[in-house]
């Protein structure tokens, strides 16, 4: 077996499929694996997939299991809706948690080294091609690898993805800054961390929650930028940092001096694709289904997407160790783009919700205030049990259009 990339997707499709038994090298670009980044948030669907993997302890130890999910108004700092943690844990059986993403990348990266995975740097996959029995990968020296199967995991920019369709990553506008602050002093240090909080404003949203058992703050800091919308190709500087959250309260406004500010990240991602096989070669990751982050699933539907592989392997290993590929291929197609196309559309359906301003922003702060704390409807297809097969994924929910706000409690929010 042959994975291309050793980001969190392709180092957690390699470890399902290592500790099956299968022989795996996996072929990264970069001279050294890591992770650039802050925090990343590990909603059930994930964490039941660590616990499966025995790395569930290790993960709650280097991340924070917090106590309640909050939405606020970014303008006005107002609660508008949130989630019980303790009781959601309860619920799925498995925690939120949030931890720092090179933790997380190291802990698969560890796992893939006790599980014997073949792990190489400098090896950039430039070409694909189908052979008699399998799939031949071309490094940019020109040399060849070739396995029975080969996974794709090579990010919002693959390679692979060329050979189901002919697509380019869709730009948002939209812009995200990253910082952590260690929490001992200053504004970082009255922070409530026993809470993810995120600040929905005009054009603009504020997250933050606490990493490493509470020694850093993580803040995620996003808005649309107006060079983007006219074209400038030098979008997303800092001063459009500030100037995007002028109108936002003294709290939000506070995160803004503690952002890495050298560095931002561009938001994309790309229409569903429904073929995710092309011969032995299947995308997983990204590379398959870059989302826009609002939802918080892009890396979880990666280690999804190797879990899943892994399963249908262990359904479809023969008695001598042969492995039925093109039964394993159909049944992770059949199972997984479906799901990643419901994520991609809710997500950027959710980042237009967050960023409303005006009536609609009224209209959804209004339904979001009706919104009973332990009401799990929209949730219950995310973080239930990554399904195996179609007959299992669960129903969707159904959207609450923004007019059926009441009017006399949009009356009041007026005021
Ligand atoms: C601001 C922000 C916040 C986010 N928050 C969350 C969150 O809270 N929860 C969540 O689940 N997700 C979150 N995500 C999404 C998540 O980060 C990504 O979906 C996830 O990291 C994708 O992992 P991947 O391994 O598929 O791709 P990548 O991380 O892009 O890894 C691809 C790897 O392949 C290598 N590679 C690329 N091309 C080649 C090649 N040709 N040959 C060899 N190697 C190659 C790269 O060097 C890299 O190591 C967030 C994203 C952003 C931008």
């Amino acid at each position: 077996m042959i994975v291309v990339g050793g980001g969190i997707g392709g180092l957690g499709a390699a470890y399902a499929l290592a500790r099956r038994g299968l022989a795996v090298r996996l072929l990264e670009k970069a001279s050294a694996f890591g992770e650039v980044g802050a925090g990343i948030q590990l909603a059930p669907n994930c964490t039941r997939i660590l616990d499966d993997y025995g790395l569930l302890d290790e993960a709650r130890a280097r991340g924070v299991v917090p106590d309640a999910m909050i939405m606020r108004d970014a303008v006005d700092g107002a609660e508008l809706t949130r989630l019980d943690l303790r009781d959601l844990e309860r619920r799925y059986g498995f925690p939120y948690l949030v931890i720092h993403r090179s933790d997380l990348h190291a802990m698969l990266l560890r796992a893939c080294e006790r599980a014997g995975v073949e792990l190489l740097t400098s090896r950039r996959v430039v070409g694909y091609a189908g052979t008699e029995d399998g799939a031949r990968v071309t490094l940019a020296d020109g040399r060849t690898e070739q396995a029975r199967v080969v996974i794709a995991a090579d990010g919002l920019h693959s390679v692979a993805r060329g050979l189901v369709v002919d697509d380019a990553p869709v730009s948002s506008a939209y812009v995200a800054y990253r910082g952590t602050t260690p929490t001992a002093s200053g504004r970082a240090a009255t922070v409530d961390l026993s809470e993810v909080v995120v600040y929905v404003g005009p054009g603009c949203h504020l997250v933050h929650y606490g990493l490493r058992g509470g020694e850093l703050l993580n803040q995620v800091a996003v808005f649309e930028s107006p060079k983007a919308l006219a074209g400038d190709a030098d979008w997303g500087t800092p001063d459009e940092l500030d100037a995007a959250f002028e109108g936002t309260c003294d709290f939000v406004r506070g995160g803004l001096p503690d952002m890495w500010r050298d560095k931002w990240w561009r938001m994309y991602d790309r229409d569903p694709v429904m073929t995710w096989v092309s011969g032995s070669v299947a995308l997983l990751g990204d590379a398959a289904h870059p989302p826009l982050q609002y939802i918080a699933q892009g890396a979880i539907m990666a280690i999804e997407d190797g879990w899943v592989l892994g399963e249908h392997v262990a359904r479809r290993t023969a008695a001598d160790g042969s492995v039925d590929w093109p039964a394993v291929l159909a049944a992770y197609q059949a199972v997984r783009p479906e799901h990643c196309r419901r994520v991609l559309a809710t997500s950027r359906a959710w980042g237009e919700l967050w960023h409303l301003d005006g009536l609609p922003r009224r209209q959804r702060n209004v339904l979001l205030r009706e919104r009973d704390t332990y009401d799990y409807a929209f949730v219950d297809w995310l973080y239930g049990p990554t399904a195996l097969d179609p007959a299992d994924e669960p129903p969707m929910f159904a959207p609450v259009p923004l007019a059926s706000a009441r009017t006399d409690a949009l009356a009041e929010s007026r005021s």
